[in-house]
This record gives C-alpha cells, structure tokens and sequence, in this order.
C-alpha cells in the first residue's frame, strides 16, 4: 500500500510515524484494537475547490483550492494555508498528517488540518493577489469557524494574504471572530506570532543544547529559507550569541562569513519580494550560490562549514548527501524550523550520529502554539503584551522538549526525539479518540 506513486510525501510522514509505533503497540497492543491507526491516517474530511479569479488583463485564471481536516479529537481543526506552484493533495495531506501529532505536542486544545493552493504568487501583482484570496475564501468560508477550523499562514501566505481572506470571510457572513491566525496587530492578531515559529525552533535548539551541557552563543548557523520562519530563526540566533551565516531561497544560497544583514533580509524579501542574489549589491564580499551550481543530490547551504543548522524553507530539502557533509564538517545540532525538510535517509545519519536533533513536529510547533494563543486572545477580547507570549512560547517549547526526550527515554533510545516526538503526539490523539468513541 505504501509503494503506491501517488502522496509519495504522505507515505514519507505516516512510514515515519508508523515505524516509530512499533514499541509502543508491543507494550500497549489496547491501540491496535481500536483500529486507531486506520482511523488516523484517514482524514475526517478533504475539501477540493475551483478557484477562479480575473487577472490583470482581465482573464479568467483557474486553480485548485484544498482544506484538509483531518483530526479533531484534540480540538477545532489547525493549521496552515500553502500558495505554491508545486501543491497537491498530497502535499497537503502529508502536512494535515504532521499537524496532528505538532499540534498534540503542544498541550494545547488543537486538531490537526492545512489547505492551500496551486497558485503561485511570484510575480503576481498585488490586486491579483487580493483577488485571488478572496476567491479562495468565497469556498473556504462554509467549511471553517473559530471553534471549527481555523488556518493560518504558511509558504506564500502571510499577513497580506490572511488580511484580504479575512475581510472576504467578514463580508461573505458579517462576523468579526478569530476564524484565522496571523492577523494584523490592530484587527486581532497576537503580538509574538510573526515571529513565533523562527524563535520556537531556536529555543528548542537551545533546550536540546542544555542538555548536553552547551549553548548556542559562539556557534555558527547553516540557515536555509529567506521567508517568516527562516527571517525570525536568524534574529533569535543573534539575540542569543550565534552567529547566522546563511539563507536562501529557490534561486540560490547567500553565504555571509561576517553573519547575515538581518535588516536587509528584511528589506529584500518582506518589503521588496525579490531574489536574494541583490543581497551582493551592498554586500559584494559576500558568496552567492544559484540553485543551477549546487552538488548534485544536495543543497549548497549544507556543505558550508559551521556548528548548528536550521533547515527553514521546505520539505526534502536536506538530502542524504548533506546529512553526511554536516556530520562530517561536526555539525552538532540541527533544529528543523520547516515541516519535513530531512529526507528519510538524511534523518537516519542523523539519528545514527546521535547528534541533538529536533524533528519539524517537534522544534517548529512554537508557530502554531502561539495561533493558538492567538485564538485564546480573540476568544476572550484581550491583547496580551509580548512578554507574556514569548514566555509561554519559550514555556511550550521546553515542555515539547521534554515530553519529547522524557518519552524517547522511556523505549530506551534516548537521544531518539523523532521517536518520543511522534509517541508522544501519538498517545494524546489515541488516548482521546478512544475517550470519544467510534465515529
Ligand atoms: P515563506 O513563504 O515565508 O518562505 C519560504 C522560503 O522557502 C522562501 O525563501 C522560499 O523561496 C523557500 N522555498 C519554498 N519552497 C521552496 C522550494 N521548493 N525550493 C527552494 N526553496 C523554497 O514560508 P514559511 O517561512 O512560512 O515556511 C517555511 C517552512 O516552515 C515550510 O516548511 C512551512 O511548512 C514551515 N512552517 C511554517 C510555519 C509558519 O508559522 N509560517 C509554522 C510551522 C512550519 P522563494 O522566496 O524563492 O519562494
């Protein structure tokens, strides 16, 4: 069943997680009675829509429109929308999938979903932007609610877009309530999300790090991405004393030995949207890489030497052949601030190296934590000032960190967090649908 071509990325996760049962079921075989694991990795429900929408010259433009809702046992459905050229379903079921067990890990009240599109924002201007979000959510509008469904951003969306989804959603059925996440500050976004997901995965990193007696000042950083999770990794690194040396994006690799211009970042791919390669026009002595120039079967940002690396920009990303190069130049530590970026294989050097590494579900769940904060804020008609956020995301992310290397512990591998993370989700979801019955 799982050498079928189609959802190869679903296959990857649920192999991930399955294999990781395995001890589990042979100490607690109750969860195999309950058919719990057909009934998990069979989403509750899967919406697909035709998206239609006028370009600037007037013609009508088509794309496909997915809301994946996979499990709600834990709470209303959570997780993120994905504009990008290279979705299908099965990119977006295999982030539903991951979802459940982020979101379990939390310790929050959250289910597990994520939706998205085909579309393609490069190059799109920003009235087709509008227009597209708000055809998008002309369907999706039926199917959430705040305490139903409630998405948020992800790869090519983030306030702009959720901003024109929500004024479509309040126009097509005259409610003001927290229906998405990643709002603007003054219509009822949380301060401390934007940056949440970057920061959680440096705080985890750093977790990781205390327990084996070190910390991340000094360090140099392989980051990877140039977008909201890649932006805010980078930023939390230099707070804490480490030194990010890198960034990219589809085009190509920024390597800065000096560390990364944080404030141009920003400019170029928050302000201006355009390629990292006019990151050399005011740092010529830095290196440019393009995609066309990379190791074959691998990324340029992991073959540049450094202590720690934070792979933030998309899924497979990091590949076999860049594990081995990252242990062989003594990478420690690597702390994933996207969903899914190590290849299975890349995972296995890893884990072999037993080297301090936080899976995606685990190291990057901060983001959705703090949407979820940011549903508690809109619930109760409150802001919360940054402080409070931060603490509780540094709070939620040392309580992953443990349930994480508590449960690894427990089945005797313990520097194995992939295992504690995905048994430790796993539990939660289990233990709650077997609570709520067969449906
Ligand atoms: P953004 O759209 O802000 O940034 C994505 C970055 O990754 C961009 O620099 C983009 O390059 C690059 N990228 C995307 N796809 C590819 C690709 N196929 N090949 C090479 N580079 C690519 O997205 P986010 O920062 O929000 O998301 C990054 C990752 O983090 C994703 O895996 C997402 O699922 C995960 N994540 C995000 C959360 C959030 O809160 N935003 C929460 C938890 C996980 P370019 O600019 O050229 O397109």
């Amino acid at each position: 069943k799982l050498s079928s071509p189609a959802q190869v990325e679903f296959y990857q996760a649920a192999e991930e997680v399955l294999e990781c049962l395995r001890p589990l079921f042979e100490r607690q075989p109750h969860y195999l009675q309950h058919s719990i694991i057909e009934r998990m990795v069979e989403p509750e429900r899967q919406i697909m829509f035709r998206v239609c929408w006028l370009d600037d010259a007037g013609c009508v433009q088509v794309n496909k429109g997915y809301r994946i809702q996979f499990n709600s046992a834990l709470g209303p459905y959570k997780g993120g929308l994905r504009f990008h050229p290279s979705v299908t379903a099965g990119t977006i079921k295999f982030l539903g999938f991951e979802q459940i067990f982020k979101n379990a890990l939390t310790g929050l009240p959250i289910g597990g979903g994520k939706g998205g599109s085909d579309f393609d924002p490069k190059g799109k201007s920003d009235n087709e932007i509008m227009r597209f979000c708000q055809a998008f959510m002309s369907e999706l509008y039926r199917h959430i609610g705040p305490t139903r469904d409630v998405p948020a951003g992800d790869i090519g969306v983030g306030a702009r877009e959720i901003g024109y989804m929500y004024g479509q959603y309040k126009r097509l059925t005259g409610r003001y309530e927290g229906v998405l996440t990643g709002k603007g500050l003054n219509w009822g976004g949380s301060l401390g999300r934007k940056e949440a997901t970057g920061y959680g995965a440096v705080y985890f990193a750093q977790n990781m790090l205390a327990a084996r007696g070190e910390t991340l000042e000094g360090k140099t950083c392989l980051v990877s991405g140039a977008g909201n999770v890649s932006i805010y990794t980078i930023e939390k690194l230099y707070e804490l004393g480490a030194t990010p040396i890198t960034c990219s994006d589809s085009r190509g690799t920024v390597h800065d030995p000096k560390g990364i211009d944080l404030g141009l970042l920003k400019q170029l791919k928050e302000v201006k949207r355009v390629s990292l390669e006019e990151y050399l026009s005011e740092h010529p002595d830095a290196h440019y890489i393009s995609a066309r120039d990379y190791p074959q079967d691998g990324h340029a940002v992991w073959h540049i030497k450094a202590d720690a690396a934070f792979p933030c920009a998309t899924q497979n990303e990091l590949t076999e052949l860049d594990a081995q190069t990252l242990l062989a130049n003594q990478v420690t530590c690597v702390s994933e601030g996207a969903n899914m970026p190590s290849t299975t294989e890349a995972v296995d050097c890893f884990l072999a190296a037993k080297i301090a590494y936080g899976p995606g579900k685990a190291a990057n769940a901060g983001g959705v934590a703090t949407s979820q904060l940011e549903m508690a804020q809109n619930s109760s008609m409150e802001q919360w000032p940054l402080e409070k956020v931060d603490q509780k995301l540094k709070e939620i992310m040392a309580n992953i960190y443990q349930q994480c290397a508590t449960t690894a512990e427990e089945f005797g591998d313990p520097t194995n967090l992939v295992l504690g993370a995905n048994i430790a989700g796993f539990r939660k979801v289990a233990d709650a649908m077997i609570e709520q019955g067969v449906m």
